[in-house]
């Protein structure tokens, strides 16, 4: 059998292999949330990290490296595969509306996340840009587009994985009528905390990869520095397993030799993270005796 995952007019050609385990992103028992995005090309560009630690969000507010504060639930207790769809559209709905920091005065449009949300795969950026901004979805502008071809690369589609960000509304200065990208402030990334850790509860992803410095430093651990941590595997409250690699936008950024070089890490890292989701969702296959089915290699 031979699949061909098409997107955009870019076509890769799949072994049986690589679709039995692209499979395993699919959902066949609960609708994606949103259709596969057109990935239509911009004319801005979208938030540019200056450097690989992408210090677009400054400290985050919080130091205990992620772990759950009093009251959280980052088990989600109460959600099942029956009623996440439901929850996740609570959320969703309630996040639309948010008016909990400034940024709900400067922004066009909340851009909550999207995706499957059986996936084990979450994936997680740093905020929207102009683009975003205006369609409300997340990474539908360059950098999206380049995640979209890393994907691709890595045989999934963008409608087999969960893509969102740490804030949920642009952070932008208001020069007349224009717009201009800023850092968020730590009590912007404070106030939008809440989206994303409700997001997590119920999404219950078995691996979460990071794009950038500031999704890493918000999931994994507070001081956390891509230049030294990229493409090491750390335990998070959010999920089983984490992973941060280089944001789209900072790629885009470099030329030559060093584009291809980044470019390159960022698809190695999402074909690792692609393959961590997989082993870790046949062993959860393997002890859940509804689900027993031969493991994928
Ligand atoms: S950035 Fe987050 S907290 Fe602020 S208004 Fe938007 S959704 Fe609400």
């Amino acid at each position: 059998m031979v699949l061909f995952a098409a997107q955009c007019g870019d076509q890769k050609r799949l072994t049986d292999r690589e679709t039995r385990q692209l499979s395993l992103f699919e959902t066949t028992d609960e609708p994606a949330l949103a259709e596969t995005p057109s990935a239509a090309p911009v004319e801005s560009a979208p938030d540019l990290p200056p450097s690989p630690e992408a210090p677009l969000l400054p400290a985050p507010p919080r130091v205990d490296g992620g772990a759950p504060r009093e009251g959280d639930s980052p088990s989600g207790a109460g959600v099942t595969p029956e009623n996440r769809p439901a929850q996740i559209e609570i959320v969703r709905t309630a996040c639309l509306k948010c008016t909990a920091c400034d940024l709900s005065s400067t922004r066009t449009q909340v851009v909550f996340g999207e995706g499957s949300i059986q996936s084990p795969l979450v994936i997680i950026g740093e905020g929207p840009g102009e683009q975003e901004d205006a369609t409300g979805r997340p990474f539908v502008g360059r950098a999206g587009m380049l995640l979209d071809q890393a994907l691709r690369e890595n045989g999934i589609l963008r409608q087999h994985v969960w893509i969102t960000n740490v804030l949920k509304c642009r952070a932008c200065l208001v020069e007349g009528r224009r717009k201009q990208n800023r850092p968020p402030r730590v009590e912007e990334v404070a106030a939008c905390r809440r989206w994303l850790e409700q997001e997590l509860k119920i999404l219950s992803p078995l691996v979460i990869l990071c794009l950038g410095g500031p999704a890493a430093s918000w999931v994994i651990h507070p001081d956390f520095r891509i230049t030294r941590e990229r493409g090491q595997w750390f335990s998070t409250s959010w999920a089983s397993i984490a992973l941060a690699t280089l944001h789209p936008a900072y790629v885009l950024r470099q030329v030559g030799e060093a584009y291809d070089a980044a470019r390159a890490t960022l698809v190695q890292d999402i074909g690792a993270a692609r393959q961590k989701a997989i082993e870790l969702k046949n062993l959860k296959n393997l002890k859940d005796p509804k689900k027993r089915a031969p493991a994928l290699t």
